[in-house]
């Protein structure tokens, strides 16, 4: 933290603010300018309120210098975070290819995506068996009967299994199925579903809300790992803006502004991301190479049956086209597949 005094702030103010400082148990380190003083604020675990020294005498502004997360930060934990999702690795040198329907719908067509995602390259299914909808009159998904899809799929397959938890009461039932919990957009800050998963010790992929900053993002992983569980990959699906091509607009810029910051690994989502079959290869190739540790692509072999996102959806052999443009970019930014 960093306090500015104005031009006019005078000897007395700048050691009333030295005072304040020293009366939070912090040391203060007044930096004389040729203009203004500057005091520097040293000696703080966590955030320091700015709001009590804004209002001194003298001063000009608050300047947060830390941040106010920490486990999640890379000052706290230099090295690369690496979650394994069912002995999957997702932060590593590979990346990982995340496929799989919006919804699961039936136990025969959740297989056949499976085994069909996992022979072009998958490395783990996602599905949703809750689905939170915009609308009430959509479909919400089979519940526990498609957690049971889900476990066939994984079964048949071979792959993990990520699926999205929608509240608290239901975080013991999903973990019981799921190899990987997905917090989904709309509850990036259920701060008390983000506690809940965090119990669980499971791996948690924790979508950004649509109107998220980078640090309200950061902060709600804070959360999960607060509860003592490392196991976070964060996933970039799109934030709300003025465009009108696409359902949402994939921030792809924040794919290197959390790898300068945090640990943890970050996947990107060009289906949320752009809610059109036609930008999810292209956007999934920007992603890849602007470091991305992995991709989340919805699949579906029936895209126009879909009941849930089905324009967004990729069939299986264009997901593997996919996959073939992947190896050149990943190995051009030093990944792999
Ligand atoms: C989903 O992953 O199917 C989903 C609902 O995504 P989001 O939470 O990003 O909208
Ligand atoms: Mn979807």
């Amino acid at each position: 933290m960093l306090i500015v005094m104005d031009r006019t702030a005078t000897q007395a103010d700048v050691e009333g603010v030295v005072a304040a400082v020293e009366r939070m148990g912090l040391r203060a380190h007044p930096i004389p300018g040729v203009q203004r003083t500057a005091i520097g604020i040293t000696g703080n675990r966590g955030v320091v309120e700015p709001t009590a020294l804004e209002n001194l005498p003298g001063v000009l502004e608050v300047i947060k210098v830390s941040h106010p997360y920490k486990l999640v930060s890379r000052e706290f934990h230099p090295d690369d975070t690496v979650v394994s999702i069912g002995g999957v690795p997702v932060g590593g040198t590979r990346v990982v290819l995340v496929a799989g329907p919006c919804a699961v719908e039936t136990f025969e067509r959740t297989v056949a995506i499976a085994v069909a995602v996992k022979a072009r390259g998958a490395h783990l299914l996602r599905g949703g068996a809750f689905k939170p909808r915009t609308s009430p009159y959509s479909f919400q998904g089979h519940g526990e009967e498609g957690l049971r899809m889900l476990a066939a799929a994984r079964e048949a397959s071979g792959l993990p299994v990520v699926t999205e938890v929608l509240d608290t009461g239901a975080v013991d039932l999903v973990a019981r199925y799921a190899d990987c919990l997905q917090i989904g957009a709309r509850n990036m800050q259920n701060f008390e579903l983000l506690k809940a998963v965090g119990k669980t010790g499971k791996p948690v992929l924790l979508k950004r809300g649509m109107a998220a900053t980078l640090e309200e993002f950061l902060l709600a992983a804070e959360y999960v790992l607060n509860e003592g569980n490392p196991n976070v990959v964060l996933c970039e699906r799109g934030v709300r803006t003025f465009s009108d091509f696409t359902r949402n607009t994939l921030d792809l810029a924040v794919i290197p502004a959390v790898e300068r910051i945090s640990h943890l690994p970050i996947l990107a989502d060009p289906s949320h991301g752009t809610g059109r079959r036609h930008k999810v290869a292209p956007m999934s190739r920007a992603a890849v190479a602007a470091g991305a540790d992995g991709l989340v692509i919805e699949v579906h072999d029936r895209p126009e049956e879909a009941l849930s996102d089905g324009p967004q959806a990729l069939t299986p052999d264009a997901f593997g086209d996919l996959v073939s443009q992947l190896g050149p970019i990943a190995a051009a930014v030093g990944r792999s597949l």
